[in-house]
């Protein structure tokens, strides 16, 4: 049997470095602010809305919401953002995504200052990871990735890592991040020939398509670790992976469930940017 990689003894450790964070922080009486930018009622912006509150109410970090209706204009979209830029008691803002259709939602992340885009979504933001500098955040999830990795002491120089799905939110920066760390990066997607052996050749496998349960078996061979990004549902409504958990944990060495798994650790690192933006603002 695999070893489980759970989330929450990482949410623990990341809540010590947010709270000695935010205690430096409250002896110069400043409380880290995350700004929430919502359009429309999507159910599950909601949830991770309710998720975002519920955490950030835990740490000491302060919610301003901003709720725009479903057909908000793209100039009252990035009025909302550029109010957000102008709050000093901001420090990170999350925008629920995706945008309803007919907005150009790149030029509403790109109105987002850099400082407080504590997701990763503006150009600048992504292009300071793709180029191995520190001047924005990273996506949260790719983030959240590599906390885990480092909580469990996985080895990354000279691993060579397999990660599958090419989106700006995963994939591509966390191949980025995996580089930087001088693991040998192989990055799938679905026109990848003949994946199954390109993963079972991998030390560590990412899983980020959005397939419920799609990688079984045959994918995975022994000693591996096995991240599953994937937050889908099955026909039954139940939530589930990428990965045929079931199938894979008699295979692989260590493996992340799905729920507890890499989820649980987002909305962390979510807080832990916030409160990384306010500190950096306050040694700027
Ligand atoms: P996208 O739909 O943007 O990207 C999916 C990627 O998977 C694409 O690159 C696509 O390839 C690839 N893909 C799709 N089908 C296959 C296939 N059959 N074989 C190989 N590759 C395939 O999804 P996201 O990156 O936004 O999200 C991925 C998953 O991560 C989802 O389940 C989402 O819910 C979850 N997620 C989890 C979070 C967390 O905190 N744990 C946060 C955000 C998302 P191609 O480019 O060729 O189309």
């Amino acid at each position: 049997m695999a070893k489980r990689l759970m989330g929450k003894p990482v949410v623990e450790a990341l809540a010590r470095e947010i709270g000695a964070h935010g205690q430096v922080l409250a002896e110069r009486g400043i409380a880290p602010g995350l700004a929430l930018v919502r359009v429309g009622e999507r159910p599950d912006d909601l949830s991770y809305e309710r998720t975002a509150e519920k955490r950030a109410c835990a740490l000491g970090v302060q919610v301003k919401k901003t709720v725009l209706p479903e057909d908000a204009a793209q100039d009252a979209i990035e009025a909302a953002i550029r109010s957000v830029n102008e709050d000093a008691a901001v420090h990170g803002c999350l925008m629920f995504r995706p945008l309803p259709s007919g907005i150009d939602e790149q030029a509403v992340c790109d109105a987002l200052a850099t400082e407080k885009d504590i997701d990763g979504v503006s150009s600048a933001a992504l292009a300071s990871v793709f180029m191995d500098r520190d001047l924005g955040f990273a996506p949260c999830t790719a983030a959240a990735c590599m906390k885990l990795l480092d909580f469990y002491d996985v080895a990354l120089e000279g691993a060579h890592v397999v990660v599958v799905g090419r989106s700006l939110v995963i994939g591509k920066p966390i191949a980025m991040m995996l580089l930087r760390r001088n693991a040998t990066v192989t990055l799938c997607h679905s026109r990848t020939a003949d994946l199954p052996a390109v993963m079972r050749g991998a030390d560590i496998v990412v899983c980020a398509t959005g397939r419920p349960r799609m990688f079984k078996a045959e994918c995975f061979s022994a000693g591996q670790t096995v991240l599953d990004v994937g937050i889908n549902f099955d026909d039954e409504g139940n939530l589930c992976g990428d990965v045929d958990f079931d199938e894979v944990e008699p295979i692989v060495a260590a493996i992340t469930p799905v729920p507890g798994g890499i989820g649980s650790v987002t909305t962390s690192v979510l807080m832990a940017h916030t409160v990384e933006a306010a500190v950096r603002k306050l040694d700027a």
